[in-house]
């Protein structure tokens, strides 16, 4: 299922960034103003790898307007979300959100 943009996940989940993205320095991490952790294991073993969050603690830094506004260069985890996958369990979850956005509107 192709990303319609609903920006619910970005919302719903914190990005892990893989070992390249994160030592590429193009991404906001939760704990960068502490500094780099240049051993990636590390940086996963302390979650210094996870995408940054607005003050509110449960939205993406870079979720605007309710779109992702790196669309074109988000993470590996952002393409490859469970909105793209077959797997039985991602469907019920998407099916899940739907209803969720129904009875939010
Ligand atoms: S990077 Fe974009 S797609 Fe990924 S969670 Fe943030 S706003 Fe959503």
């Amino acid at each position: 299922m192709k990303c319609s943009q609903c920006g619910v996940c970005c919302k719903l989940f914190v990005i892990n960034l893989n070992e390249e993205e994160y030592k590429s320095g193009r991404f906001k991490t939760v704990f960068e103003k502490f500094g780099f952790v240049d051993n990636f294991a590390e940086a996963e073993l302390i979650g210094a790898h996870l995408l940054a969050q607005k003050e509110d603690g449960e939205t993406c830094i870079y979720l605007q307007d309710g779109k992702c506004s790196i669309h074109q260069d988000r993470p590996q985890a952002c393409r490859e979300f469970f909105c793209e996958s077959k797997e039985e369990w991602c469907q019920d979850m998407i099916e899940r959100i739907r209803k969720y956005k129904e009875n939010k509107s």
